[in-house]
């Protein structure tokens, strides 16, 4: 398993490694040489991955693993709890589901 957020914080890895990796570990698994949850494998917690699905840029989220996630909408400036979802990426940041 890597921690492929962490590895962008500490610049032991570029972005464009970044996306390398996840590209060899998804192949991997979808090969089946890889068990498990394919966001563990990659080091990520269920709203890390959530954003990489919506295509959040990696060095972005990796900033957000390392300062905190924003608590508001990015658009509307509404509370925003993401540990509660409702929420979705866009343009790299954080869009509440109602201003949609
Ligand atoms: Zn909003």
């Amino acid at each position: 398993m890597r921690d492929i957020l962490a590895e962008i914080i500490t610049k032991d890895i570029t972005g464009d490694q970044a996306y390398e990796l996840i590209n060899t570990v998804v192949g991997k698994f979808h090969d089946g040489e890889l068990d498990g949850e394919l966001n563990f494998l990659l080091g990520m917690d269920n709203f890390e991955w959530a954003a990489f699905c919506h295509a959040m840029d990696l060095e972005v989220l990796a900033e957000w693993r390392r300062t905190g996630w924003p608590d508001v909408c990015s658009f509307c400036h509404s509370n925003l709890n993401f540990r509660e979802y409702g929420w979705t990426i866009q343009d790299d940041r954080l869009r509440c589901l109602n201003c949609l």
